[in-house]
């Protein structure tokens, strides 16, 4: 699996992996995506919390 940005605190919950990354701006960004196959869920939030909500309530498609 490719890995462009340097992702830390990577955890799963169900499918969905959450990490943290530096955007290489000074920022540190955090994202949800979901590794189902099939499926291309994938988001970016500006807080941690936001982005575990996100992959706790993800629902893939069927
Ligand atoms: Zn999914």
């Amino acid at each position: 699996m490719p890995r462009p940005r340097r992702f830390y605190d990577v955890i799963r919950i169900g499918p969905v992996q959450v990490a943290s990354y530096y955007d290489g701006h000074g920022h540190t960004k955090h994202t949800a995506t979901c590794t189902a196959p099939g499926c291309s869920f994938s988001t970016d939030k500006h807080d941690r919390a936001g982005a575990e909500l996100a992959a706790k309530t993800h629902r893939c498609q069927p």
